[in-house]
């Protein structure tokens, strides 16, 4: 708890520019090698489009339907809508293939993109339960195996500790955290508006959230544990609107606050 504290207080005292931080200045900690992009500083142009799940991880399954097929179709849909409205949009995966979690991220950190999109289908053991939601990244603990902040190389750290590590994503997560969060909230009102279905704005420990670079969100299109929402789920005009109530969301984002942004 105390060591927990300590870095909190620290990740507050550094993101306040305070100068008796114990941290070096943010510019020296997260100067950009040449390869990447200094983050969120433009306007938007490339979103990373991950369709969850893949390959020998089929994630939820019911009713006859495996999320893992419908993310891709979902995700599919989602990049030509994105394409259409004039962005750059890149898959994590393009066939049924699994791909570790942190990979998911990763591809977006490398190619320096400006947004982070993750699809998934839900499921609980409630039947009843149906509905949207979107997640944005709760502040939380970084795993061992996380790699660095794309800006940074071990080497260049003094002491490449956890702690170290923990203190720099936390750094990331300060400056994306509140554009996840009104990217979250878009994507509902328009999940809202265009599939006549509830959403709920949410914040979560997820890694493929956490190790994101960029402003990035997870959106859970719907229950495929409900009956009636799988029936829905299973109709590609279902899943064509989905993608296109995602896609109008993330424009409306771009458009308010996008180009500004951070
Ligand atoms: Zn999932």
């Amino acid at each position: 708890m105390k060591a927990r504290f300590v870095l909190s207080a620290i990740v507050i005292a550094a993101s306040w520019g305070c100068s008796s931080a114990p941290v070096a200045p943010r510019g020296d900690l997260l100067r950009s090698p040449p390869q990447y992009r200094q983050p969120l500083a433009g306007p938007i142009r490339t979103i990373v489009i991950d369709a969850g799940h893949g390959g020998h991880d089929p994630g939820a399954a019911h009713n006859g339907l495996k999320e893992k097929h419908l993310t891709l179709d979902i995700a599919r849909r989602l990049r030509a809508n994105l394409e259409e409205a004039g962005f750059t949009a890149v898959m994590t995966r393009e066939t049924d293939q699994f791909i570790p979690l942190s990979g998911r991220p990763a591809v977006a950190n490398r190619l320096g993109a400006d947004l982070f999109v993750s699809v998934h289908i839900n499921a609980n053991h409630n039947r009843r339960v149906s509905g949207a939601e979107v997640y944005y990244p709760r502040v939380s603990a970084v795993s061992q195996s996380a790699k660095w902040p794309p800006a940074v190389r071990a080497a260049e750290v003094g002491m490449p500790t956890l702690t170290v590590k923990q203190i720099l994503w936390d750094l990331v997560l300060g400056r994306t955290r509140s554009q996840s969060r009104k990217l979250a909230s878009t994507i509902c009102g328009s999940m809202k508006h265009g599939l006549q279905v509830s959403c709920k704005a949410k914040p979560a420990r997820f890694v493929v959230l956490r190790e994101a670079w960029m402003p990035s969100v997870l959106v859970e299109v719907g229950y495929v544990s409900n009956w009636q929402e799988a029936q829905h789920l299973n109709r590609s005009e279902y899943r064509a609107s989905a993608a296109k109530s995602i896609a109008q969301g993330i424009v409306s984002y771009i458009r308010e606050a996008g180009a500004q942004h951070i």
